[in-house]
């Protein structure tokens, strides 16, 4: 017991004098957290969770618990014999629970830091591997929806409140009252929903003002002059107008209003807009004459902003700013525009926990969330980033009093509307109209061109806030289990969510029964047209029937599904090419045309049952065949034929497996100079397989899908190159022909030759595949906003 008390005894005091509030902590039922006040519940407890492998545990520290099961990793000697001598269960924690952290601004790794200040705090956690991740709070919706893997810790803007916690990714705050009584009203409002807190508040500046020159711009308080000082010193003049979030300065500066109305659990209700009136013309002509000054250009980041005298941004911008203007640095409210004070939004960023399973991982993720957004944070956020806190403690502090941009940000606050619930389709709509106005559509528009189209935004408004209808499209993926799938099937369903349709979003698990069934489901929920990427394509007979009869339309994704008339369009990058650019990259690489080898060459190929894995085959081998017939390359397993080097279900362990056994029984002393993966799942298992068990000179690799792990290996040299198919545009493409289907228009394809299912020739849009490689991945994949640098860290 001594050893475990006085753990005990000194976290109790670590938190009384950390964070006193840490103690009330709800504590987990049946887990308790060794070294964690937890542990003095332990009475109550029947499980024990030790996330600290090198923890003791005193002989009779759990005499009289119910503990009757101890969980830890494989390597806590000492507690599994503990646990042996005591006749009390071990269950092995499969992994260290990595907690990911998505948040933004990662200043000189100040999160890093804050984690490392943490675990000194909390040594329970001293071990535990803390991912974090550069993450924007303005697109939290659109990332959880679309990455792979979700984050256990994230900021968001307070405007996607509400959705999230539709989406189901908000747990509530535990220590809430702690978190009210230290953070402003404004902020906690803005983190709660009936009652309830939902997030962390972490800043209280989530509005806009203007930085500028001032040796250029002698008068900051009207657009126009700052507009005139700029040409004439011929320097830029930034603002996003585009942004749903900037352009409101015009359109409520101008005497427009928009709020939405959420209910309890989060339903967005109803809206009250008035922008298709006077004032929204106003605002109107104002965009139309601010765009068309020499000195305008639409953009709000420092770091990319060039040649500038004033810029629309926030506090986040504010040590840039800084840096960029030197001695000229000023910071003003927003100038007015046409006459009228230009307005802003205020809100406020949080951060928020997603649900754990685990309840000892839930217990870890709170008290790191509250440590990260704590008063001592805020405002080493503040000096090191000038974000401004929404902590009361820190906002007193004298330096945050002092600051410029704070300053600002406070004199717009008059002027600023605050950042309530805003749905997610607004920003693409907002962004919409001013695209508009930015190509010229307004320029000589009449009054009443231009009141037609705020009449028909404002239509588009309320329709967002309308209750749901049946479902429009239903889209039946094979699995979310393989990045490319999941990353697919989710653009999909936001492309339509965002056009105003109601998608049904379903991932089979690889499992043919299940997509049968999830397909079945679709279908007699009434879908207006159905988007499938199919697990087998010849298996779907019977849903292809029944969707026949009930009207349904069918765009095959990707994968073409065979012998069935009831299929209507295909969309899919060219699959013979694919396999193509792979045996070309492996023909260039082993410079095949002028070398002598011979070579070694192993095969690895896709799922059977997929057509597509025929023909990516096809390809690369019509391509390499003519090398092997010539003996310039060898397969030294003798395994070339389709039927001896498939891989079922394309899964990295099967791939991983059978290449384990080429390399231990072909070569143990010899060199495999190139292997043909088909795709990034399977080039995954034979890379695994070359690390464990082949000494040799590493050999060129090929993949497809630039999956993330594998763009990593790409980047340390263990995998030459991925075919780069832009699923972003496949998706795209597919949402705007269900698009088409569903309002009857005509259906966009390019190609009514090619693709014949053994039964008809289906109509098609098909593209053209890419690759990446160390060379260009960073501008393929990177620049392209295709991934965040950090992602491939
Ligand atoms: C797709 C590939 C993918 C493979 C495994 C194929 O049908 O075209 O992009 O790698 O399935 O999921």
């Amino acid at each position: 017991m001594k050893k475990f008390l006085s753990i005990l005894t000194a976290l109790i005091c670590a938190f009384a004098l950390i964070s006193p509030s840490f103690a009330e902590l709800a504590v987990p039922e049946a887990v308790a957290v060794i070294g964690s006040e937890a542990f003095a519940d332990c009475e109550n407890a029947q499980i024990l969770t030790v996330y600290n492998s090198g923890a003791t545990i005193a002989e009779d520290a759990l005499t009289g618990s119910g503990i009757h099961t101890i969980r830890c990793y494989r390597d806590a000697e000492e507690i599994i014999a503990f646990a042996d001598r005591h006749g009390i269960n071990v269950e092995y924690l499969d992994e260290e629970p990595s907690i990911t952290v998505w948040i933004s601004g990662k200043i000189n790794n100040l999160t890093e830091r804050q984690v490392a200040a943490f675990k000194q705090a909390y040594p329970q956690y001293a071990t535990v591997p803390v991912t974090i991740v550069t993450a924007s709070e303005a697109d939290a919706v659109d990332d959880l929806q679309n990455a792979d893997t979700q984050p256990d810790i994230f900021g968001f803007a307070q405007d996607q409140l509400a959705v999230l916690k539709n989406m189901g990714k908000l747990d509530p705050v535990i220590n809430a009252g702690e978190i009210r009584n230290r953070n402003t009203a404004g902020s906690v409002r803005a983190a709660e929903i009936g009652g309830t807190l939902y997030g962390y508040p972490m800043t209280a500046d989530n509005g806009f003002f203007l930085y500028y020159d001032k040796s250029v711009v002698t008068d900051p308080s009207s657009l126009e002059s700052i507009l005139a000082s700029c040409e004439a010193a011929g320097k830029k003049f930034y603002m996003e107008i585009n942004s749903g979030w900037y352009q409101i300065a015009y359109f409520f500066g101008a005497g427009c209003s928009m709020s939405f109305t959420v209910s309890d659990t989060g339903e967005f209700e109803s809206v009250d807009i008035h922008y298709a009136n006077e004032n929204g013309l106003k605002a109107m002509r104002n965009l139309i004459s601010t765009i068309g000054s020499d000195a305008f250009v639409n953009g709000s980041r420092v770091d990319v902003a060039e040649n500038w005298a004033a810029i629309v941004s926030g506090t986040w911008d504010s040590y840039g700013a800084r840096e960029y203007l030197g001695s000229n640095y000023a910071a003003a409210k927003m100038p007015t525009v046409g006459g009228d004070q230009m307005m802003s939004y205020g809100g406020y960023k949080m951060l928020g926990v997603t649900p754990q399973e685990d309840s000892g991982r839930r217990t870890l993720c709170h008290a790191l969330a509250d440590w990260l957004t704590n008063g001592n944070s805020q405002l080493e956020h503040y000096s090191e980033a000038g974000w401004g806190p929404s902590n009361i403690a820190a906002q007193q502090s004298e330096a945050v009093q002092g600051d410029q941009a704070l300053t600002a940000l406070a004199q717009q606050d008059a002027y600023a509307v605050p950042q309530d619930q805003i749905p997610g389709g607004y920003w693409g709509l907002a962004t919409g109209l001013i695209t508009e106005i930015m190509e010229g559509e307004f320029d000589d528009a009449t009054d009443e061109t231009i009141l037609a189209r705020l009449q028909q935004f404002e239509d588009d408004i309320r329709a967002l806030t309308e209750p749901e209808s049946g479902t429009d499209a239903g889209i039946s993926m094979p699995t979310d289990a393989f990045m490319r799938w999941a990353g697919d099937g989710y653009a999909m369903s936001s492309r339509l969510e965002s056009a105003g349709y109601n998608t049904d979003l379903r991932f089979a698990d690889n499992n043919v029964e299940i997509q049968r069934d999830q397909i079945d489901e679709m279908i007699d929920e009434g879908v207006k047209v159905l988007i499938i990427a199919p697990i087998d394509p010849t298996a779907l007979e019977a849903q292809m029937a029944r969707a026949k009869a009930a009207g349904i339309p069918v765009i095959s994704y990707d994968r073409l599904i065979m012998d069935s008339d009831a299929v209507s369009y295909y969309t899919t990058f060219d699959n013979y090419l694919t396999g193509v650019v792979q045996g070309r990259y492996i023909r260039a690489a082993l410079n095949l045309d002028n070398a002598n080898g011979p070579f070694n060459l192993e095969i690895t190929a896709g799922d059977p049952g997929d057509n597509n894995a025929a023909l990516f085959y096809q390809g690369a081998m019509d391509t390499l065949r003519p090398f092997i017939q010539s003996g310039k390359l060898t397969v030294k397993s003798g395994q070339a034929d389709f039927d001896d080097v498939t891989t079922a279900a394309w899964k990295t362990e099967n791939a991983g497996a059978r290449a384990a056994g080429i390399i231990t029984e072909y070569y143990a002393n010899d060199t495999v100079h190139a292997w043909l993966c088909s795709n990034d799942s399977t080039a995954l298992g034979v890379t695994e397989a070359l690390r464990e068990n082949y000494n040799g000179d590493w050999p060129i690799i090929t993949g497809q899908d630039c999956d993330i792990e594998n763009v990593k290996n790409i980047i340390r040299g263990q995998q030459s190159m991925s075919v780069f198919k832009d699923t972003g545009d496949l998706a795209a493409q597919a949402a705007k022909m269900a698009g088409q289907i569903i309002n009857g228009q005509e259906v966009d394809v390019n190609d009514t030759e090619t693709y014949y299912n053994g039964v008809k020739k289906v109509e098609a849009y098909s593209y053209m595949p890419g690759y990446v490689d160390a060379g260009n991945y960073y501008e393929k994949l990177i620049e392209s906003g295709i991934y965040e640098e950090a992602w491939l860290q």
